[in-house]
């Protein structure tokens, strides 16, 4: 499989080197030549442990990595989780959950991440090269890439995040990591700070590739492609439903444009649903076809206050049907002007999506309704799928709900929703009084580049 950018600036990369690019270089999103249609496999696939499938399906889409060091790595990313089956469903009153929880940092950025990581230092160790990964967080992913790359003689990880600003658990799963060749910049400022140092630093040309400077977010191909498994396995283990509707809470747009990916390869998805807190762009974008910037409002969703959404791009090159001037055109009306538009009556527009969002109050409210009625804990983003994924359902269709972070992480959003409720989880206790590691720094690029100049990899 050969991969292009959305923009049409970059096309015919192999896997590797498409994960070593990241963000195309035309600043275009690299999304497969083609997709595979697997509808002939499905039956052949059908009693694969999660492990199995993984490599069966990534191998769909890479053809620059043996299959037998692919089932090294697929194998070893997943060694870490805590569930046999890796990513279990469950069945909740009249609908299933799909939890992606149990990995070393408890939210499913780990399922993405901790393949990343293992993929980076393959790749680097062919190539007698080293990395020093730089990235900014507002809790989760800076832990999850933290757990991905931590340990590996190749790779040092940077990770800037707004001092006192995470919470204490999420401080603690980032600064309580011993190894050496991981970094923790506790920056005096907030997230968007820690965002403009970082484009600072990665738009410094020579130093960036001084440091061999690479980042792990969101639109890194690796990570969606690691998230098609799961659509997957879950049909599998709802034993293969002639159709299902599946609600993806939903941020960045990495989640659920794997899902969409999932339909497209011949998997019986009948409709995606998009769930939003809040921050609805998108849930406003698939309602109206307008694609319209707002301002950021914090919820008790944090990992999905997020306005411009780092994937759309993947999906708007197949609305658009391919055309990578079109794309070009939309995403510089939506950076210059903070809109754009697509028709959703001239494209052939697929109808693959429903949308809709919900505010806290009604994400509070079925926490507190699941553990009434079923003794089933969510956390605040899970309670948003479930939220809009009832709403929008089809009637006798089953409905698969996915669960992105285990309850214990949110404890504040449970306690505001079951006044009393304590929730934990060992992994979570285990970081009380261990010795964290963070340096604290100014906003100041000048600064952060000295750092990285006294503990990067050359
Ligand atoms: C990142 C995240 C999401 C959103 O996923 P996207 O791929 O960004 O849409 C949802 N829930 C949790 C817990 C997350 O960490």
């Amino acid at each position: 499989m050969k991969y292009r950018s959305s923009r049409g600036g970059v096309s015919g990369l192999g896997f590797r080197d498409a994960v070593m690019m990241g963000l195309a270089t035309d600043g275009g999103l690299l999304i497969p030549h083609d997709i595979p249609d697997v509808t002939d496999k499905l039956a052949s696939w059908s009693s694969l442990t999660f492990q199995e499938l993984a490599i069966n399906i990534m191998a769909e889409f890479i053809d620059d990595i043996p299959f037998e060091d692919l089932t090294l790595l697929v194998n070893r990313s997943y060694a870490r989780f805590n569930h046999e089956k890796v990513t279990p469903v469950v069945q909740v009153g009249d609908f299933h959950l799909l939890e992606l929880y149990h990995g070393p940092t408890l939210a499913f950025k780990d399922i993405a991440l901790q393949f990343l990581g293992n993929v980076f230092e393959y790749i680097l160790d062919d190539q007698q090269s080293c990395l020093n990964i730089l990235g900014a967080t507002s809790g989760d992913t800076g832990s999850a890439a933290i757990e991905g790359v931590r340990g590996k003689s190749n790779i040092n990880i940077f990770i800037l995040f707004p001092e006192g600003r995470t919470s204490p658990v999420q401080e603690a799963q980032m600064t309580t990591v011993p190894d050496a060749n991981v970094f923790n910049i506790a920056v005096d400022g907030s997230f968007d700070d820690c965002q403009s140092l970082i484009k600072a630093i990665f738009s410094d040309m020579p130093f960036k590739q001084e440091y061999q400077l690479g980042a792990v977010n969101s639109v890194n191909w690796a990570r969606v492609l690691a998230q098609i498994v799961y659509y997957f396995f879950a049909w599998y283990e709802l034993d293969k439903p002639k159709t299902f509707d599946v609600s993806v809470p939903t941020g960045n747009f990495g989640d659920i444009f794997a899902g969409y990916l999932a339909k497209r390869m011949g998997l019986p998805i009948r409709k995606l649903i998009l769930a939003t807190n809040q921050n609805d762009i998108l849930a406003r974008f698939f309602q109206t076809g307008v694609y319209k910037r707002g301002d950021v409002h914090f919820s008790e969703s944090p990992a999905m206050d997020i306005q411009v959404s780092s994937n759309f791009e993947r999906y708007l090159y197949y609305a658009l049907d391919g055309s990578c001037e079109e794309v070009s055109e939309f995403m510089a009306d939506f950076l210059g002007e903070g809109v754009a538009r697509l028709d959703f009556n001239t494209s052939e527009f697929d109808d693959s999506f429903l949308a809709g969002s919900v505010d806290d109050t009604e994400t509070l409210k079925t926490i507190r309704s699941l553990y009434e009625q079923h003794n089933y804990l969510v956390d605040p983003h899970t309670a948003v799928g479930i939220s809009v994924g009832n709403r929008l359902r089809t009637p006798d269709v089953p409905l698969l709900s996915l669960s992105t972070a285990h309850p214990a992480k949110f404890e504040g959003a449970i306690s505001k929703a079951i006044p009393g409720h304590i929730t934990s989880h060992e992994s979570l206790e285990a970081l009380e009084g261990l010795p964290k590691r963070k340096k604290r720094m100014g906003a100041e690029v000048g600064q952060i580049q000295a750092f990285i100049r006294q503990h990067g990899l050359r």
